[in-house]
């Protein structure tokens, strides 16, 4: 299944960091445990998220530890953003202290594309690259783990460079532990990047069908 994905990476890596608070990640994780449940218990693909803020501690180092309101949270097949979040999210951005800022939502776990960025999400990202000068908007993804494997994080991020016109994935991320960092899991190969930096969903028909395939096979298996 790696090699699969190998070959759709074009985006270029970027050596940051990406520290996460011990709440962020808590938050997200909740939100990898309420995708799951939706998506095995229940049988509804259904995607959630929120922002997260954060500030650059060093030129290679974000640490985001805010996020907006713990109640707001969005069902609705699709990820949309609600009016709380949105209100939430412009009082935070015009207090200036932040100088990042991270869009997440879960994919269900319905096939193997739901653990990649979306061509809509991409397009939102390039949209709200500019969202407020000096501060960087990134992209977050959070899939499922394989059920049995709770040690596979799947939270990956992604920020859009206008001047080079391409994404550029962060696979070092971090949870602060007291004066410890603990790394998640490198998730490069969750990237859709595709081919020539064209969305997943414009690669051809063909390497689709072939990861759903991999996919479902893998899942039946781990699933018994
Ligand atoms: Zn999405």
């Amino acid at each position: 299944m790696g090699s699969l994905f190998k070959q759709q990476i074009s985006g270029r890596r970027d050596e940051t960091k990406i520290i996460l608070s011990p709440e962020i990640y808590n938050r997200l994780f909740s939100f990898m445990c309420l995708s799951s449940y939706f998506s095995y218990f229940r049988g509804e693909y259904e995607e959630f998220g929120q922002f997260i803020f954060g500030k650059k501690v060093k030129d290679w180092l974000f640490f985001y530890d805010q996020t907006t309101h713990p109640g707001n949270t969005e069902s609705a097949g699709a990820y949309h953003c609600t009016n709380e979040d949105v209100e939430d999210t412009i009082t935070k951005l015009m207090t200036g202290k932040y100088d990042c800022i991270a869009s997440f939502h879960t994919h269900p776990a319905d096939s193997e594309s739901g653990r990649c960025f979306s061509w809509e999400d991409t397009e939102f990202y390039i949209h709200k690259t500019d969202i407020k000068k000096g501060c960087l908007f990134l992209g977050c993804m959070i899939s499922q783990p394989v059920i049995g494997d709770w040690s596979d994080d799947e939270i990956s991020f992604i920020r859009y460079d206008k001047k080079d016109q391409s994404f550029i994935y962060y696979p070092d991320i971090y949870v602060a532990q007291g004066a410890k960092l603990i790394p998640l899991k490198k998730q490069t190969d969750l990237m859709y990047i595709g081919k020539d930096n064209k969305p997943y969903n414009k690669i051809t028909l063909k390497d689709n069908v072939e990861i759903d395939r991999v996919y479902t096979i893998e899942r039946t298996t781990m699933s018994i």
